[in-house]
């Protein structure tokens, strides 16, 4: 809720706008119950008590990797939904990746999250919960955000839309647009809108084929937008919004990883404000995808950069833990057990 609602919300109960930005800051400080609020009367909580409630991200579970501190959390909200999301440390700042649906429609094969399904839109406030509960346990604050946790941000449109101006806000976290990420599947008319609102957010495009062929076989959303159409709504988008546009590809063994696939790519992506991504795939239980080997990596990159094209292998952080998302929840259902001691 943005600070004129709640005061619109306290007056229609007789109350002042002060008692508004009181509860207000307390929600932003990431408080769980209304006793926490120590500044208001044990009266006030009691009347907040019966008739809201704070949605808070309770700890399911917990893996924090040996190798480099990353940690991964299993949250459950109100109704026991239960998303994933991950705190890593780079050199700098603390980066939190959040789940911005529970589950995904989107299918794409080589993802855990895609093959769960999909359960439900999660609220602003449940996406700021999740920010709020990796600082309250891990002490840190958090500098940075990456909307790359489970499900299609731009499938969650209006509720990404209010929760990224919420985190931005002075009143609220005050993390600046251009400390955050979001990563989409492609959903072409949603980037468009999404240009129009001029945010400085990074955008990443989940690309992870160079033609319609491969793309359409591992992301069935190519087939309503195929790779063309999805250019295009990219270049509109560097176009207004100024801003270099990242795309992700995942590099899948004997898939999509051959040098002439690169050349395909570097085609394709020719003059624009971009940077590509390499990730190799991490694999899923119940698909063959494995990820490309070092030699074949190498070479793509070369392929790519003498076409003039930015590309880097994407560090990969808690490998130990598997800290790439829809795994844990998976792990969870399947009754798999690796928690913190
Ligand atoms: N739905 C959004 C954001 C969440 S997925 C999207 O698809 O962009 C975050 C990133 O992880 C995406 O780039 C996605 O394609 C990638 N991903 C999913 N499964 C993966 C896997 N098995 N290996 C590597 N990357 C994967
Ligand atoms: Fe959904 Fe993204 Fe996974 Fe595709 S990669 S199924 S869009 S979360």
């Amino acid at each position: 809720m943005y600070d004129t609602e709640l005061k619109d919300e306290f007056a229609a109960m007789g109350l002042p706008p002060f008692r508004a930005a009181q509860v207000y800051s307390w929600l932003h400080k990431g408080v769980v119950s209304f006793d926490e609020m120590t500044n208001i009367s044990k009266e006030l909580r009691q009347k907040l008590m019966e008739n809201y409630y704070i949605s808070s991200a309770a700890i399911e579970k917990k893996l924090i990797s040996d190798y480099d501190g990353t940690r991964k959390y299993l949250f459950s909200f109100n109704d026991g939904e239960t998303v994933e999301s991950v705190l890593m440390k780079y050199h700098h700042g603390i980066s939190s990746c959040i789940s911005t649906q529970a589950g995904c429609k989107m299918g794409c094969t080589f993802c855990a999250t895609g093959q769960g399904g999909f359960n439900r839109n999660l609220t602003p406030s449940e996406m700021l919960s999740q920010l709020q509960a990796e600082e309250r346990d891990s002490g840190e604050r958090i500098s940075n955000i990456v909307l790359m946790g489970m499900g299609e941000p731009l499938d969650n449109y209006d509720n990404v839309v209010r929760f990224l101006k919420l985190v931005s806000s002075d009143k609220g976290m005050n993390i600046g647009m251009r400390h955050i990420s979001l990563s989409t599947c492609g959903i072409v008319p949603r980037i468009y809108e999404l240009a129009e609102l001029r945010l400085q957010l990074t955008l990443s495009v989940s690309l992870h084929a160079p033609n319609d062929e491969i793309r359409s076989r591992t992301m069935p959303i190519n087939r309503r937008y195929g790779i063309d159409e999805l250019l295009k709504a990219c270049r509109y988008y560097i176009d207004k919004t100024n801003r270099r546009i990242s795309f992700e590809y995942a590099m899948i063994d004997g898939v999509n990883d051959s040098p002439a696939h690169a050349a395909e790519l570097a085609r394709r992506l020719h003059g624009m404000l971009c940077h590509v991504n390499l990730i190799p795939v991490n694999s899923v239980k119940g698909t063959s995808y494995r990820k490309s080997k070092k030699e074949r990596m190498r070479d793509f990159i070369s392929v790519l950069e003498k076409a003039r094209i930015n590309a880097t292998v994407r560090r990969t952080l808690g490998s130990d833990i598997n800290a790439s998302c829809g795994q844990l929840r998976r792990g969870a259902k399947d009754g798999q057990r690796r928690e913190e001691e």
